[in-house]
């Protein structure tokens, strides 16, 4: 029998976005983290190059804005660059008193026109995570409930249902925090973790809340082109094309300068793929690279110790990679998402922010920004005294129901995984020209349809049909932007 919990905020997901808005919201009432599985996940701690902003005296926040917008193609929303590019400082500075050790130097990334991204070596997402991770545990007012899958949400009752250790939870809150990250791992090549598959993305369509631009996703054009067990592919980060490596085909020739904007490096990648015919023909030249290991040294370890690959010595074989997912859960500049008191942050949102293409390192800054609006918009909703709330209850455990994904069948649900991922890497990536688009399009669809009239649909487990309606969204979004 279920009986429902209430809590003041239900955050779902303990990225960057998660684990910033926990921390601001913990001075209002009690905080429950409800996360798939450790504490640290996501794609927050794989991030290497680090966190843009202007910090430099002789940096500007017109130059940061206008590099933000050209790499968007001009599609970003100017007022929520504003509210991003503006509050960076700030938020750096955050970080740092929080505990993360940026290096003094800010060093350079692709479409950036000057050094600002503060980094952590090449491990600032995982330093960041954990600094945030040490916070949020000493924190009296969060609570994390670790492995717990958030299967479903009921935006009218403002409840979430969760499974953990096969029991089947929900809780009602005040307001509710999507935080879930991106989608990146529903193409076959993708530089995010496996649980990275727009689960708050689904929730949010099956719950009535508009999404938007579903079939932006950016490609990283330097991924390790070697597939990994479970494990997402090896990004080989911009940072390292800051310093001087260079991209070459088979011929030792230098294709596309590579410090543009990764959109259009990937879209060369793809380019040179096509017209070899092959995806073994780009390869990232960082032997000139000065000091490579200390810069790099999570790179350079995991390079040797998994592929036997010396950066120094040999170039490596690259290709491009599903890495961020500009399309989300349409938010305002508050993280407001459509329906009222639940919003969303980080990845899984749209604010618009990124236009066509995100500039490199603007994603850490979206969440730990965005974290704070949604403080903020919260704050003078709870000072308006006519609004009732639960400052004072406490999370209670309840249902017990055992949780059964009946009798699927783990084969089926496998191939279907593996459809998906094919069909996006094949039919929706890079191919920009419309006529091709079309025909890519038509396939997808009807590769969606046959799964759907399958008498297998039903076999398919909970997490599977979330995300059938996810890909089902992004392909109708990319037939919308067709015409
Ligand atoms: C390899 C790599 C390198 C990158 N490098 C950089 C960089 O240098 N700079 C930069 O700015 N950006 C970088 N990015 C992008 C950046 O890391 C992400 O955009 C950002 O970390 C997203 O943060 P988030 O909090 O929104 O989501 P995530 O960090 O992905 O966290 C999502 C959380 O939601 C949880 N979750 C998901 N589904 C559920 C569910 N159903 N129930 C409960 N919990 C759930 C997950 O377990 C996880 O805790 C990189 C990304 C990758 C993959």
């Amino acid at each position: 029998m279920e009986e429902n919990a209430t809590v003041s905020f239900a955050i779902i997901g303990s990225g960057i976005a998660g684990m910033s808005t926990a921390l601001h919201l913990s001075q209002f009432g009690n905080v429950v983290i409800y996360t798939k599985s450790q504490v640290i996940s996501g794609s927050t701690p794989l991030a290497q190059g680090g966190i843009a902003g202007v910090v430099s005296k002789d940096d500007t926040f017109e130059s940061h804005i206008e590099d933000t917008i050209n790499a968007g193609r001009g599609e970003n929303k100017r007022s929520v660059v504003e509210v991003l590019v503006r509050n960076a400082p700030q938020e750096i500075q955050f970080l740092r008193d929080l505990g993360v050790p940026f290096e003094k130097e800010q060093h350079l990334e692709g479409g950036h026109s000057f050094p600002r991204i503060s980094n952590v070596k090449d491990i600032s997402g995982k330093v960041i995570a954990e600094v945030l991770a040490f916070n949020v545990l000493a924190n009296k007012n969060i609570t994390i409930q670790e492995y717990a899958d958030v299967y479903h949400l009921d935006a009218q009752k403002k409840q979430i249902s969760y499974r953990k250790k096969n029991k089947k939870y929900s809780v009602v809150s005040d307001f509710i925090i999507i935080a879930t990250g991106g989608y990146s791992s529903l193409y076959r090549d993708s530089t995010s973790p496996k649980e990275n598959m727009g689960d708050g993305i689904s929730l949010a369509i099956e719950a009535g809340i508009k999404t938007k631009d579903l079939h932006k996703v950016q490609f990283h054009p330097t991924v390790l082109n070697k597939q990994r067990d479970n494990k997402p592919q090896l990004l080989l980060t911009e940072a390292i094309r800051g310093f001087g490596a260079t991209i070459i085909n088979t011929e030792g020739e230098q294709f596309i300068d590579p410090l543009l904007p990764r959109d259009v490096v990937a879209k060369a990648i793809y380019d040179e793929e096509q017209r070899q015919k092959s995806k073994n023909c780009v390869f990232l030249d960082a032997r000139k690279v000065p000091n490579f290991a200390d810069h790099f040294p999570f790179i350079t370890e995991t390079l040797q110790n998994e592929f036997f690959l010396d950066p120094q010595k040999e170039v490596l074989p690259i290709t491009f990679g599903a890495h961020y997912c500009m399309g989300g859960i349409e938010t305002n500049i508050w993280g407001e998402t459509s329906c009222t008191d639940i919003y969303a942050v980080g990845e899984c949102a749209n604010t618009g922010v990124h236009g066509e293409n995100r500039l490199a390192s603007n994603s850490l800054l979206e969440g730990v920004v965005f974290a704070r609006q949604i403080a903020r918009d919260i704050a003078k909703k709870i000072k308006n005294k006519n609004r009732i709330w639960h400052k004072e209850r406490e999370e209670r455990m309840i249902c017990d129901e055992v949780s059964s994904d009946h009798g699927i069948s783990d084969s089926y649900n496998t191939i279907f995984l593996q459809t998906i991922r094919n069909t996006l890497s094949q039919y929706l990536s890079i191919e920009t020209e419309k006529e091709k688009k079309q025909k890519n399009i038509q396939i997808a669809k009807d590769v969606l349809w046959r799964i759907r009239d399958a008498d297998t649909f039903s076999f398919l487990s909970q997490k599977n049909k979330m995300v059938f309606v996810l890909v089902q969204q992004l392909v109708q979004d990319a037939e919308d932007a067709l015409y």
